[in-house]
Parts: C-alpha cells; structure tokens; sequence
C-alpha cells in the first residue's frame, strides 16, 4: 500500500466505494502500533479512510491536515495523555472523539472529568463494535450537521450513465473512463500519460492533446450542470484531479 515514511504516522485510503464520494476518515490516535493497524483495517473494511498517529503531541496538526470525521482516542500516550489531548482538542473542535481506555473503572471518572468524548470504549474490545461504535456517532451527528448528504456524483458502470447532483450528464464512453478513472481516488493527481494508458487501452497513437481536450469537454459538461465549481482541475505541470 502507500508507503510509510514517518513510523509513527501513517494514512491509507479505503478501496474506492462503488459510487465516487469522500470517505470520512477516522483519525486513530494509538501507540500500539499493531492495536492501530488493526483498527485501520477494520475501518477500511467499512469504508472509512484513516490516519494514525502515536503520540499525543501529534493530534493537532493530524487535525488540522486531515480534517477527520471522528477520533479514536487512546487513553494512555506517550507525549501527552489522552485527557489533556481531548480537552485540548474540544475546546476549539467538536470533532466526534470516543475515548479508548485499557480500564473498565477509568470510565467513571473520566465521565466524571466532563471531557466532552461522544464515547468510551473498554480495552480489549472487538474492532467490530468498534466499528459499530463509530458508525452510530457518525450517524448521529451527520443527521445534524448534513440533513442530506448524497453522493454528488454517481456513476453507474453497468448502464454507462453518470448524473451529478442529481442531473444525468451525457458522456462519451472516453469521458465516461476519463471521468471514473478521476473519480476513483477523489483529489488524487493523475498524469496525462497514465490518463492516455487508461483510455486508450488498444495503445492508438494518440498525444497529450488528446487527454486535455477529452478533459475539456468532460469539464464542459459536468459544469453545465453544476456551474458553482469546478470540479475537474488541472493541476500544473501533473495532470488532472477531480474534487468532490
Ligand atoms: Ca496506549
């Protein structure tokens, strides 16, 4: 998978879901390395993005970098404990946190402390419920932030049919494999040549020209129908990525 260049900090997106849409990711703050990953994966399996750190110093710039959906929260960190980390973050953020404690008895206190964590979970759990666990706060707090929150856009592989925000958009079938290759990892860069390899897969002789201007219309038709903004960029000197 990606490559991991900090031991202690690592991201991985799930597998792209059927229809392209942002996976909320779910920041697991944990020094217990295998603990983490495991989460992760359990995570991804649901179809949930994830960051990990392992030290308590760490969250606030994991906040800031990767707005998460929700917080997994260990207890006992290194660098700065759990307590002073879901203080520190709730009086500027309400991101979600549940709180991971090795203990059943901390939990009384730490609801005693008032620390404002949506949840508490005890050591050993089973990433399962973990993952229920998550899945009910999500639930709970998308129906009030975001009423409707659909996907913007839909892309129907077997009738070759994509509609944005709700309106069918016309797309030649290169539009239709530009666009569901783009769509597959929202915000990531694809280059014009691996673009022209995913298009044209009899390898025709075709130019860089070629790709910008399938984007071009692509572009034109997806903002006829969503005009506010853009969603296909061009990014310098790469390629292209869609935002969604
Ligand atoms: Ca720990």
């Amino acid at each position: 998978m990606n490559s991991v260049t900090d031991p202690h900090s690592s991201t991985h997106a799930a597998p792209p879901p059927a229809a392209a849409s942002a996976q909320p990711l779910i920041l697991i703050v944990e020094d217990e390395r295998k603990l983490a990953e495991l989460l992760a994966d359990y995570m991804h399996a649901a179809g949930y993005a994830t960051h990990i750190v392992g030290d308590g110093r760490d969250v606030d710039a994991a906040l800031a970098a990767h707005a998460p959906a929700l917080m997994l929260l260990d207890l006992m960190l290194p660098g700065k404990d759990g307590i002073a980390v879901c203080r520190d973050v709730r009086a500027t953020c309400d991101v979600p946190i549940v709180m991971v404690t090795a203990r059943v008895e901390e939990i009384d206190r730490l609801l005693g402390l008032e620390l404002g964590a949506d949840d508490y979970i005890c050591k050993p759990f089973s990433p399962r419920e973990v993952v229920a666990r998550v899945r009910a706060i999500l639930r709970r707090t998308r129906a009030v932030q975001e009423p409707v929150r659909e996907a913007r856009l839909v892309i129907d592989d077997e009738r070759h049919r994509v509609t944005l925000d709700g309106h069918e958009v016309a797309l030649t079938p290169v539009e239709f494999r530009l666009l569901r290759l783009l769509a597959s990892h929202p915000g990531r860069v694809y280059s014009r040549a691996r673009l022209l390899e995913d298009l044209y897969a009899d390898h025709r002789v075709v130019t860089d020209r070629t790709v910008d201007s399938h984007v071009k219309n692509l572009r034109k038709k997806l903002e006829a129908v969503s005009p506010a903004e853009a969603l296909v960029h061009s990014v310098y000197g790469l390629g292209y990525k869609i935002e969604l």
